[in-house]
């Protein structure tokens, strides 16, 4: 993921191709994550842009793995992510692409693990659920309301509500 810019510097508009197929490790992503991120492929080139400017642009795709907001079985969907992110020359302490600014880059040697992290984080969905009409989970016995029924429902329809307390401090 250290791409090599000297080829491109001298002439503004020369560029490299990039086909690039980094592990979640390499770019940050831990498995141990809420996330799992898998499958990560990224193609497009960097440009020389001039003064010392350069431009990644490009494709950037993966597989998700994250349970599912309502009953938490695991979910897996494709994420695809158009990258277009600016590299200045400066320190690398600054390289959180965090700043107006972007992304920064030493020497002769941009290194892009930040930008496809950042990326691929954004790409991710706010919510992830099974299917769109997920039952999810019961709150009293976590029961998969998908598989099945349980009775909690019909027995204590108040139980888990927090007005349940309440109604009962009004009535007493
Ligand atoms: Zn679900
Ligand atoms: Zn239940």
């Amino acid at each position: 993921m250290l791409i090599d810019i000297l080829p491109i510097s001298h002439h503004t508009g020369d560029f490299l191709e990039l086909d690039l197929a980094p592990s979640s490790a390499e770019l940050g992503l831990d498995p141990g994550d809420t996330a799992g991120f898998s499958a990560i492929s990224f193609s497009g080139r960097i440009e020389n842009t001039g003064k010392g400017s350069y431009r990644l642009d490009g494709k950037l795709h993966a597989t998700l793995t994250e349970p599912c907001a309502r009953c938490l079985v695991p979910v897996t969907s494709d994420l695809a992510a158009d990258v277009a992110e600016d590299y200045r020359p400066g320190l690398l302490a600054t390289n959180t692409g965090l700043d107006e600014e972007g992304y920064r880059y030493e020497g002769h040697v941009i290194d892009i693990r930040q930008a496809l992290h950042d990326n691929l984080l954004l790409s991710e969905p706010q919510k992830i659920v099974c299917s769109p009409d997920c039952q999810g989970l019961c709150p009293v016995c976590g029961q998969n309301l998908n598989l099945g029924h349980c009775t909690c429902g019909d027995d204590h329809p108040d139980q888990e509500s927090p007005f349940s307390q309440l109604k009962q401090l009004l009535q007493d």
